[in-house]
């Protein structure tokens, strides 16, 4: 069928179903705004398809093979074989299951949903493409839109994402057999996300970064940590080095490297994960129609109620830069949202809570102690060893530390840091610290329930007072 050239109005175009996009639309849609939802692949974005959660599920997928294959000390012996084919199956259906549900969400909210891809024509105006021969394009008219198009992994010189032994972490979430070698280009989150993922199911993996060390944003002592159980579980790292080539050799092929002095290193593998960052999605929406110019690195630029500068034009999550993660891009796309329903909503920085699922995983929040003092703060610091939790030790995983930074003078949570079992969901309690103004007081004199990996976050707020327990005070 031809859809030729149909025009529909609408009150908010939302661009993207990631989400950033998903979670907008509903909320527009809950304010009692007309809201159509234009997306040119599979609900959900990144994040659901081809991210967070395949890549959770094999983080999951990956530890329990190693946990059964390493449990002897505990007097279980197993050897698990690990069949890729049907981990990949269960991974699918799990995406399956949260993409219908966000189709139905969507639905049951009332958002319009218009399958295909949009440009600007004008400010007030999309162009939607439909896939597929003779499907032609409609346009659309709106009166507000939101722009929710994601990012994209970068390419490097010489790696290219068409070549078939060279992937992007969506390719790499696809393997439905393993390589025997694989060599991952990049030590940031989603790089040692999948080199301890790959680790633990067999996989003899090599990193090669350019930097001097594993995940350069987070402090030493969390870093330390991380590479030290990645070396354990056989994750090889080539610091100083950067990819220049890769070339085929016998049945499988070389990624060759080369350091600052020109020193080259060859490694084989049979595949190459290029995982050194991700771009935004804005090149193709013809945004200068529209009056809107990204920045040198393609970001959109906002204000505090996510506006750009065409200001009834939004842009939300990974397009809107940094930090590009799932729930940064949920929060602005309801603060946009409401924006766009005429709310005063704003966003708030203040306590962004980030995860990286490597084993342990890390979880931060707020301010470190060395941001709070370059922001003039007085800071203290308190910590607990998770060696030192009754409950670490009974699930045989003692590793990392749990750690509150407050100011000294008024005892106020400024951030936290969980490097650890369970980091991700630990570090939620001291990011509602944060958010609520509560004191090393209100967390250290709060009961926790035994034994639990919490108790280590009133442990740590004790530590930070000098009355700890179960650690010795500073
Ligand atoms: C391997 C991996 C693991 C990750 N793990 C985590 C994690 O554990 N936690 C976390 O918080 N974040 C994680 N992230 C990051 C997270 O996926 C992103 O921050 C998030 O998906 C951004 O959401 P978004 O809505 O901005 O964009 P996306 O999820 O990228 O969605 C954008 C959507 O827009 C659509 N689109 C683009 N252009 C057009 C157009 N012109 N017309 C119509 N549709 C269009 C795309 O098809 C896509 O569906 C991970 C990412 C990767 C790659």
């Amino acid at each position: 069928m031809v859809v030729g050239d149909i025009s529909t109005g609408t009150d908010v175009a939302v661009i993207g179903a990631g989400p950033g996009g998903y979670v907008a639309a509903i909320r527009a849609a809950q304010r009692g705004l007309d809201t159509t939802l234009v997306e040119r692949d599979a609900y959900g974005g990144t994040c659901l398809n081809y991210g967070c959660i395949p890549s959770k599920a094999f983080v999951h997928g990956s530890s329990l093979a190693w946990e059964v294959d390493h449990a002897e000390e505990l007097g279980i012996h197993a050897d698990p074989a690990v069949d890729m084919a049907q981990m990949q199956s269960w991974k699918s259906d799990v995406v399956d299951q949260l993409t219908g549900g966000v189709e139905k969400l969507c639905k049951a909210n009332g958002v319009n949903l218009m399958p295909g891809t949009a440009k600007f024509t004008d400010d007030t105006t999309l162009r939607v493409e439909h896939d597929g021969d003779g499907q032609g394009s409609e346009t659309l008219e709106f009166e507000r839109a939101i722009v929710a198009t994601g990012s994209r992994p970068i390419e490097v010189p010489g790696f290219s994402f068409a070549d078939e032994p060279v992937v992007s972490s969506r390719g790499a979430l696809a393997f439905d057999t393993l390589p025997d070698r694989l060599v991952i280009v990049g030590a940031g989150y989603i790089g040692m996300e999948l080199s301890t993922t790959f680790a633990k199911l067999g996989v003899d993996v090599t990193v090669v970064e350019m930097l001097d060390d594993v995940l350069p944003a987070y402090e030493e002592e969390v870093r330390r940590v991380i590479r030290k159980r990645a070396t354990e579980l056989g994750v090889e790292f080539q610091f100083g080095e950067g990819a220049s080539e890769w070339r085929e050799r016998g049945d499988g092929i070389v990624v060759e490297t080369e350091t600052e002095d020109g020193e080259v290193s060859e490694y084989p593998a049979d595949k190459v994960l290029v995982a050194v960052g991700r771009e935004p999605v804005t090149d193709t929406l013809d945004l200068d129609r529209a009056g809107i110019e990204p920045d040198e690195n393609g970001f959109l630029q906002t204000d505090s109620r996510a506006r750009t500068e065409t200001d009834h034009i939004f842009a939300v999550g990974d397009v809107a830069g940094e930090p590009m993660l799932a729930h940064v891009a949920s929060k602005e796309g309801i603060v946009a949202a409401e924006v766009a329903a005429g709310e005063p909503a704003a966003l708030d920085y203040q306590a962004i809570p980030a995860a990286v699922f490597t084993d342990p995983e890390i979880g931060t929040v707020g301010m470190t102690a060395e941001e709070a003092e370059a922001e003039g703060f007085d800071p203290v610091v308190g910590e607990m060893p998770f060696n030192a939790s009754g409950r670490a030790l009974t699930t045989n995983h003692p590793e990392g530390f749990t750690k509150i930074v407050a100011d000294g003078d008024t005892g106020f949570v400024l951030g936290g840091t969980v490097v650890g079992p369970e980091a991700s969901e630990l570090i939620a309690e001291i990011g509602l610290a944060v958010e609520m103004g509560a004191t090393l007081e209100d967390l250290g004199s709060t009961i926790h329930t035994h034994p639990t990996l919490s108790e280590t976050v009133m442990e740590a707020a004790e530590n930070a007072e000098e009355q700890a327990i179960h650690t010795l005070n500073r």
